[in-house]
């Protein structure tokens, strides 16, 4: 108990790299060791290009890092494992979980391999008490397994004192979400307050002491399950409205922004998209779905499951849509698309819905355009490569190095993610001779040219939990004036 000098994090993640940096940048006194297995990717957070990209990083990194504010540097990179682990006092688990790909539970339930290899590497190497904190989604129950693996392997002088304290933070805004959390949620058994409190302290640090809730060990491992949930399934839903909207000649945005008014709903998150992407969301409301199940509460496991259904189905009617606008063929057309990341202000590629929407084009034998700001020429071609193995995806893509480029003479643009540039790169600067007819080129874009402002916008989701916006994205047939900024914004009655 008491105050903490010395942590380890395991897993050197979108995770594990950013909340550890907060931590020691707050807490100058405690020395915080970030360890992974993998060696690139520690040596790109020792270096000046850091493995992720995320607003504000880089700066807090450098102060708690190189010490660039005249501070002694607390904040260190290693592949050294065993030795970070044995000279911490507390240990972060923050290592991936991803969806089981084989065996029971496979498809649906979260694979714990890792979870369980940082454990038994710390049980074999402590030799002194240590307190163990899970950082990484994991379903409920799952501190109880770590108990076994400690109490079968470790020394048994050697105490574990185990926490769960999930993270919320969301891609693309994780700074903020770190120095300013809604809550930090600490989870542990009666008999382990004192390990609780010197967590607490850690993040009291900056984090005031209302917003640190400590609570049951199960209902902290299950809160943030049932928060991803919640968050996919508020987007399922406005993304199922969003098909009864283009049915019917209703707007989904003046939906969304008419429905979030109620302050029992609130307005964020409500953005309709092509579904949302990355690594959380899905494997987190499948592994919601595995838990039903083996708990035999199949009615809740439908239930969860449907949201994930819509998602898929958001994404192919998208794909559908823009088909069927360019007279069902595609072949050879050139179809931009921009956003290739899974929301914006991120490089992070897991789950997008830019791969699923753009290997659909492909099939139609469309040439894809593809501009991200973020995200590399070898990712996008390693992404799309790996949903298609039988074909050679570089004969379908190509990647530009900027929007206008890439939507020169194509034939539609599609806005997967929501870069703010987005809103800009296609409106022609003004010119010294008359103003353009704006309100002509409005009706133009919406109606004649089928700009879908409404239609299907919008892209994204979030990794890790709360984003305030979803992105644009627009199914548009041949656009002979650049889109306007309404026709691709579309943020949900901000304006109104
Ligand atoms: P990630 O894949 O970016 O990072 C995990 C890291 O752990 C990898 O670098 C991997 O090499 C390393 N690792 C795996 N096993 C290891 C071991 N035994 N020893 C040392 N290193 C090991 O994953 P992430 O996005 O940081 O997510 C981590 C966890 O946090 C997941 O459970 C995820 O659900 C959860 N989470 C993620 C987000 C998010 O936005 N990405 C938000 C909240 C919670």
């Amino acid at each position: 108990s008491g105050n903490v000098t010395n942590i380890c994090c395991v897993g050197a993640g979108y995770v594990g790299g950013p909340t550890c940096a907060i931590i020691a940048k707050q807490n100058p006194h405690i020395k915080v060791t970030v360890v992974d297995l993998s060696e690139p990717r520690i040596a790109a957070w020792k270096s000046n290009s850091l493995p992720i990209y995320e607003p504000g990083l880089q700066e807090i990194v450098e102060v708690a890092r190189d010490g660039t504010d005249g501070r002694q540097p607390n904040l260190h990179f290693s592949t050294e494992i065993s030795k970070a682990i044995d000279e911490a006092e507390l240990i972060f688990i923050s290592v991936n979980t991803p969806t089981k790909l084989a065996g029971v539970g496979s498809g649906s339930a979260s694979d714990l391999a890792y979870v369980e290899s940082a454990a038994r590497h710390i049980a074999e190497v402590a030799t002194s008490d240590k307190i163990i904190v899970e950082k990484s989604t994991v379903p409920c129950g799952t501190a109880e397994s770590l108990r076994e693996i400690f109490s079968g392997l470790a020394d048994p002088s050697v105490k574990f004192h185990i926490l769960s304290n999930p993270e919320f933070l969301a891609e693309g805004t994780a700074i903020n979400d770190l120095l300013e959390p809604d809550r930090i949620l600490i989870g542990h058994l009666p008999e382990e307050k004192a390990a609780a409190d010197a967590l607490v302290n850690v993040y009291a640090a900056w984090v005031p002491q209302q917003n640190i809730k400590t609570i049951n060990l199960w209902s902290s491992e299950l809160a943030k399950l049932a928060a991803n949930c919640m968050l996919a399934q508020r987007i399922s839903s406005i993304n199922s409205l969003s098909a009864v909207c283009e049915a019917t000649g209703a707007d989904i945005d003046e939906v969304a922004y008419a429905v979030g008014l109620d302050t029992r709903i609130g307005s964020r998150m409500l953005k309709a998209s092509a579904g949302f992407g990355g690594s959380c969301f899905k494997k987190d409301v499948l592994s919601l779905v595995y838990i039903s199940e083996t708990l035999h509460l199949p009615e809740v496991a439908e239930y969860w499951r449907s949201v994930v259904e819509i998602n898929e189905y958001q994404k192919q009617r998208f794909t559908r849509r823009m088909i069927k606008r360019l007279y069902n063929t595609l072949s050879r057309k050139k179809i931009a698309v921009l956003g290739f990341a899974y929301k914006k202000n991120t490089g992070d590629t897991r789950e997008t819905a830019a791969i699923t929407v753009i290997s659909q084009l492909i099939a139609e034998g469309a040439k894809v355009a593809i501009y991200d700001p973020q995200v590399s020429e070898n990712q996008i071609i390693h992404d799309l490569q790996s949903a298609n193995p039988a074909k050679n995806i570089k004969d379908s893509i190509t990647i530009y190095p900027d929007a206008v480029s890439a939507c020169s003479d194509a034939c539609a643009i599609a806005i997967l993610t929501e870069w703010d540039q987005f809103k800009t790169d296609l409106i022609p600067a003004p010119k010294s001779q008359p103003p353009a007819p704006v309100p002509q080129l409005r009706n133009l874009t919406l109606e004649d040219s089928t700009a879908t402002s409404s239609d299907l916008s919008s892209a994204s989701s979030d990794a890790g939990s709360e984003s305030p916006e979803m992105s644009a994205a627009h199914a548009s047939t041949p656009l002979s004036t650049p889109p306007t900024e309404d026709a691709l914004e579309g943020k949900p009655g901000s304006e109104r």
